[in-house]
């Protein structure tokens, strides 16, 4: 019989997030049960909360950035320790035949990946929901092992901020003395700007928020632009690389003429209107426009590994959950450093 569990989520676009209750199955023999004790709030949630990429699924418990302890396990669960603490991400199922399941892609299964939230299991009948909530169950494949070095609420936004970010920076083989540009200062790219950064490249800010600066060379950025100052703009010429977190309709020109010969503009920011590109804008020199999926779980566990190895966590403030339609707001607003995690004791058993 599965149980039901405490969690917060909505049941339309237009609604705030309140209580509800989700049902959680018993633990099948490859099953991790997780007492979620943090989750990190993603712009993610708040774009699916009100189904701003269209196709969102309600009743939705949103939440995949999930930190908690093991409670139980199933009879074949042998990965995972009772009491160890492990970690969730963007997704916890994929079909693990597929040719880029193969390849650790699991991202881009060809059945499609079932989402932590927002989606359904691979039965593709079954609801998934996120770690808004007191308890999630997952395949042992799926749950990361979070180091017991790292702090865990600040560790929450890892299993999305921190591989979002980490997995272009592999991608693009970044490293010492590379110049890497981060475009928007929130949860993504302050993660950016700390990864970049223990890959030894100088990293320069581009953002909106003046206000930013003393934070985002806290962080470790060797200069910080104000987009929206020319003369600024003109400082950061040559960037061998740019990751673009921003989660509003922007235009990638200026980004893509900052660019050396041969560099790439990444997106990872993920706002819902199409923007044209002028095509001079990477005709010249070659310039690269491409975008980055979170990444799979093998680099997943390889980034949170990184990150105990040098330290690094999200900067965070912890909320009650009572809260979350507030931090929604403040997130918005661009009113974050950097990013939101709610505390899951707060929620009653
Ligand atoms: P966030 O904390 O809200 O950060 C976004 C940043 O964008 C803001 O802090 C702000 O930085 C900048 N920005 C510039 N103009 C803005 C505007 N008009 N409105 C809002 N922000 C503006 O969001 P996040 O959680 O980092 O997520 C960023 C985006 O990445 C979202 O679209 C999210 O859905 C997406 N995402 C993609 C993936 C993926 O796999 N590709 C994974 C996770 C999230 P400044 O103040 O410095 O300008
Ligand atoms: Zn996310
Ligand atoms: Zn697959």
């Amino acid at each position: 019989m599965p149980q039901e569990i405490r969690a917060w989520g909505t049941t339309a676009k237009d609604r705030p997030l309140a209580p509800l209750t989700i049902p959680r199955r018993d633990p099948g023999p490859n099953d991790v049960v997780i007492d979620v004790e943090f989750c990190g709030v993603c712009h993610s949630d708040i774009h699916q909360a009100r189904d701003e990429w269209g196709g969102s699924l309600f009743p939705m418990v949103p939440g995949h950035e999930i930190v908690g302890r093991v409670t139980a396990l199933g009879a074949s669960a042998t990965k995972h320790t009772i009491g160890s603490r492990v970690g969730v991400g963007c997704f916890v199922d994929s079909c693990r035949r597929c040719g880029q399941c193969g390849l650790g892609f699991e991202q881009f299964c060809a059945e499609g990946m079932a989402l932590t939230y927002n989606g359904t299991e691979m039965d593709r009948k079954t609801p998934t929901f996120g770690g808004y909530s007191k308890r999630i169950v997952v395949d042992q494949a799926y749950v990361l092992r979070v180091p017991e070095s790292l702090d865990p609420a600040a560790a929450a936004p890892l299993l999305c901020a921190g591989i979002t970010t980490y997995s272009p920076l592999r991608e693009w083989n970044v490293k010492k003395g590379d110049r890497v540009g981060v475009v928007g200062l929130g949860g993504l790219g302050h993660m950016g700007v700390k990864l970049a950064r223990s890959m030894g490249a100088d990293v320069v800010v581009l953002s909106t928020s003046p206000s930013k600066e003393e934070d985002a060379r806290r962080l470790g950025a060797t200069d910080f632009v104000v987009t929206k100052d020319a003369a600024q703009m003109k400082r950061a010429k040559g960037l061998d690389l740019i990751l673009d977190t921003v989660a509003a309709n922007h235009s990638f020109d200026p980004f893509l003429r900052l660019l050396r010969p041969r560099g790439a503009l990444v997106l990872v920011g993920a706002p819902n209107e199409a923007i044209p590109v002028a095509p001079f804008a990477l005709i010249q020199g070659n310039r690269r426009l491409a975008g980055s999926s979170i990444g799979g779980i093998a680099e997943t566990q390889e980034m949170l590994d990184h990150c105990a190895a040098h330290g690094i966590v999200s900067d965070i403030e912890t909320i009650a959950i009572d809260q979350i339609n507030e931090a929604y707001e403040r997130v918005l607003k661009s009113d974050v450093r950097y990013r939101f995690v709610i505390d899951l004791a707060s929620l009653a058993q």
